[in-house]
């Protein structure tokens, strides 16, 4: 814990956002600067726009800002947005004392950046921004969101329910999370995993203003099996019981079979292999499949190819 007023510096991951950048900085400048007047953080705090290879207007609209506490990075192209996240935490490293995380579309409420400092002032180095609330989500969004964070549970992985990417980090948490080099990231899964004093702040979530989501299901579900198989060997161990179980099952089978044969009953088998081959080809397609996932990612990793690449740097 410091006892000096931290300096801050918010990142904001951006893909397309070109509608609600506009509103979203003048937003947090007010933010920043009533933080600054509360002597909750030093007056050389900072945003952080980090453009996620936009094909709209962003990075124009990023580059026209004047500010200077505004800093941009533009990356060369759109490598997601746990990247776009990592590529400011990187580039910024050791030059503040706190980091906070948020989404531009500002669903998750700025107003809860104060209860996080407080949080840090109260010697916590991660401190959570988790949504209480999500009734302005829609009823699709909720359930798979719920259905989301209850199968990571299930599957091992340790993230915290409802904690999307808003959060607060400290410079040493930072310097720790650097040495996790995964090729596919998945931020909210490792931050628990680093430890030091971690802290939850509530708010509810708020709808989107301007522009529309970046993550429509098909991205959800993808992402969700990213965590998944990032975090848990799970998938390899269900994968495990049900070849186990289907030996048993096959056990019995193969004594309904010989039971046949010894009653004379033997034409009349062409329904059982016929399900036999069905099952059990099911079944090893699906391991296979499975364990080619946790292959792929070993290949990815293998490779060690940058996880982001930056175009330009503004004000950094
Ligand atoms: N985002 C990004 N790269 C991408 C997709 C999204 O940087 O490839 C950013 C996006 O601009 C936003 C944040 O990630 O700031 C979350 O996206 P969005 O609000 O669309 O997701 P939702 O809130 O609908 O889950
Ligand atoms: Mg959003």
């Amino acid at each position: 814990m410091d006892l000096k007023t931290p300096q801050l510096a918010i990142i904001l991951p951006c893909y397309n956002e070109e509608t609600i950048l506009d509103y979203s900085k003048s937003h947090l400048l007010k933010k920043l600067t009533y933080l600054m007047d509360e002597k909750k953080i030093s007056a050389d705090s900072k945003l952080c726009f980090v453009d996620d290879g936009s094909k709209d207007d962003t990075w124009k609209i990023l580059d026209s800002y004047k500010e200077k506490s505004i800093i941009a990075i533009k990356l060369a192209n759109n490598f997601g947005h746990q990247f776009a996240l990592l590529a400011g935490l990187d580039t910024l490293k050791n030059n503040f004392d706190i980091y906070i995380t948020i989404d531009v579309d500002l669903q998750d409420d700025i107003d809860c950046i104060d209860k996080m400092i407080d949080a840090y002032d109260n010697g916590d180095d991660i401190v959570y921004g988790v949504r209480n609330d999500r009734q302005n989500d829609t009823y699709f969004k909720r359930k798979t969101a719920t259905l989301f964070y209850d199968l990571m549970l299930r599957m091992g992985v340790k993230s915290i329910k409802h904690h999307a990417d808003f959060r607060l980090i400290s410079n040493k948490v930072l310097l720790e999370f650097l040495k996790f080099k995964e090729s596919h990231l998945f931020l909210r899964g490792i931050f628990p995993e680093i430890g030091f004093k971690q802290g939850v702040v509530y708010y509810k979530r708020k709808e989107r203003s301007l522009g529309e989501s970046k993550y429509p299901l098909k991205k959800m579900l993808a992402f969700a099996w990213d965590g998944i198989t990032s975090f848990s060997n799970k998938p390899l161990k269900i994968v495990l019981y049900i070849g186990v179980f289907s030996i048993i099952l096959s056990f019995f089978l193969t004594l309904y079979a010989l039971i046949q044969l010894l009653i004379g009953n033997v034409v009349s088998g062409w329904t059982s292999i016929l399900i036999a081959v069905v099952f059990f080809g099911g079944i090893q397609t699906l391991a296979i499949g499975v364990i080619g996932e946790y292959i792929g990612k070993i290949y990815y990793q293998v490779k060690g190819r940058p996880r982001y690449i930056i175009e330009k740097l503004k004000n950094a």
